[in-house]
């Protein structure tokens, strides 16, 4: 018998048809017919509808729900209580997200639940399932702004002042969404309680779908650097303008692009140009100005720093050849953030048993474990992605790999809270 067929039998007929019946009930929130995307954005009507799913969830297995003071939710199994064993995800998404980044997580946890009781056991520590708050950012621009104000990575005042693209503050958005803002800002207590949070999460690479495992533990997230690059020329008559006497921030910006992808490549990095203004953008007129935001990572912060410099000294030489001027700010850093050794490799070794030696991957992708790994042990368990497409209606998983996910989490937690 393969070993895909034992990980299979693993979860039982009734906890498999709990489970796909989890993702039924789910599955229409903040869909949009049009795209086959999901837009559930922090306190939007779908992102609300997700949180009453997931409290009618926690509700049907007895786990009492309390939001924390980010707004964040927390599924009790039994006692709350210090040295407690969290897992969880997210339920928000991109613009036009996929079915499965953030709740893959929430839901395999809640179907992890059901394989333990299956299995007979029950926790001897305090337990949780949680769902972050706002993990995508889509709405007010900060990635993880629940788990980043639970750690006080985010500061509360700049958070509540974080306005959506219809000028919406978050704290109004709260407000109306029956959250205090006023209580926003770092939870010691909460966070000391906190014995170890493992996040399940479906892979935004493909690197599984090349090998036998359904499921890999995470290493790390690669560090991160947004910058904003403005490049300034003078605008002009697309008509009657020679081409000798343009100063076209648009082809120094195109040249820049393709910069980014060579020294990227060519420093094992990733470089990404994803978001545009241009300046007074007709499309008979020579630019005056091009605004574009530049997304680099890397596995380590020299390649990034290295790579990202690269990439800016090609624009500056390019914008000298053009007669245009470029200007760069730095508007986000995030370091790398290497998962718990000690808690990873606990991990590896309560899955040997049933997958054999999992393979450790990085990734370039942001999420809360990466946060909340400032202030507590966490760890990661990514389940295979078979083409690797993700933050879009494309992203997968099989049944057969997600149902191998569950068993995967249910042993992990079942080791830690022995
Ligand atoms: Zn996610």
């Amino acid at each position: 018998m393969s070993v895909q067929n034992v990980i299979h039998r693993a979860v039982d007929e009734a906890e498999a048809s709990r489970y796909t019946e989890m993702w039924r009930s789910l599955l229409p929130y903040g869909l949009d017919s049009d795209t086959g995307g999901y837009r559930r954005f922090a306190w939007n009507t779908a992102d609300l509808a997700c949180r009453d799913w997931f409290r009618s969830e926690a509700a049907a297995r007895g786990l009492e729900v309390e939001t924390d003071r980010n707004g964040n939710l927390w599924a009790w199994w039994g006692p709350k209580g210090p040295g407690a064993i969290v897992t969880g995800s997210h339920l928000d998404s991109v613009p036009d997200g996929g079915a499965f980044d953030g709740p893959l997580g929430v839901v395999s946890s809640f179907a992890a639940v059901d394989v333990l009781r299956a299995r007979g056991f029950s926790p001897a520590k305090p337990f949780a399932v949680a769902c972050f708050s706002d993990e995508e950012g889509a709405r007010f621009g900060i990635a993880c702004a629940g788990s980043r104000l639970m750690t006080g990575a985010l500061d509360a005042d700049k958070a509540r002042g974080l306005r959506d693209l219809d000028g919406v503050p978050m704290a109004a958005a709260m407000e109306q969404a029956g959250q205090d803002p006023e209580t926003l800002g770092r939870d010691d207590e909460r966070l000391e309680g906190i014995a170890a949070y493992v996040e399940l999460h479906v892979e935004q690479g493909k690197a599984l779908a090349f090998t036998e495992s359904p499921v890999a533990v995470a290493s790390a997230i690669w560090p991160h650097s947004r910058w904003r690059l403005d490049f300034t020329g003078e605008a002009n008559h697309a008509g009657t303008t020679r081409l000798e006497d343009r100063h076209d921030p648009m082809l120094t910006y195109a040249n820049t692009v393709l910069a980014a992808r060579k020294k990227a490549k060519l420093g094992g990095a990733v470089a990404t140009f994803g978001r545009l203004v241009v300046e007074p953008n007709g499309t008979n007129a020579i630019p005056s100005r091009v605004r574009a935001w530049l997304d680099v990572r890397a596995p380590g912060e020299e390649i990034l720093a290295a790579v990202t410099e690269e990439i800016i000294k090609a624009a500056d030489e390019r914008a000298g050849r053009d007669g245009t001027v470029l200007s760069t700010e730095r508007e986000s850093h995030t370091t790398i953030v290497e998962f718990d050794h000690v808690l990873r490799n606990r991990l590896a070794g309560s899955l040997r048993q049933t997958f054999g030696a999992v393979p450790v991957l990085p990734t370039g992708a942001g999420h809360d474990a990466g946060i909340l790994a400032a202030a507590v042990p966490t760890a990661m368990l990514y389940v295979r992605n078979p083409t690797g497409v993700s933050h879009a209606p494309g992203e997968h998983a099989d049944d057969r790999d997600c149902l191998a996910g569950v068993t995967a989490l249910a042993d992990v937690l079942q080791e830690l809270c022995q």
